[in-house]
């Protein structure tokens, strides 16, 4: 099970954005650190909306919360020009799709 972005807290206290999220049904609850962008995407898509949007959603995170003791992305998730090149091109059509959540 790939986590995406995890965020530590003191206490145990770690919010991840995995499976849970972005294999989860549509319209199911969702107060995932990704702010529900991955939410139902399934993996591939998630991967995508992370790499582009996951400095976002940590600065979001250090915002609420300022006892972060850590910050983790998914190694499948981090930034790699090689495949972000061909995920643009290849995921133009959903961007529009996204629109709505992406200029938030
Ligand atoms: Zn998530």
């Amino acid at each position: 099970m790939a986590t995406l972005l995890a965020i530590h807290r003191p206490g145990g206290r770690t919010q991840r954005c995995d499976a849970r999220c972005y294999q989860a049904t549509l319209g199911s609850e969702c107060d995932c650190v990704c702010g529900g962008v991955n939410h139902a995407k399934g993996l591939q898509q998630a991967l995508i909306l992370t790499r582009k949007q996951v400095q976002r959603w940590i600065e979001a995170a250090r915002r609420r919360h300022s006892d972060i003791i850590g910050v983790e992305i998914g190694v499948e998730a981090q930034m790699n020009d090689l495949f972000l090149v061909e995920d643009i091109v290849a995921n133009h059509e959903n961007d529009h799709q996204d629109g709505r959540i992406m200029s938030q």
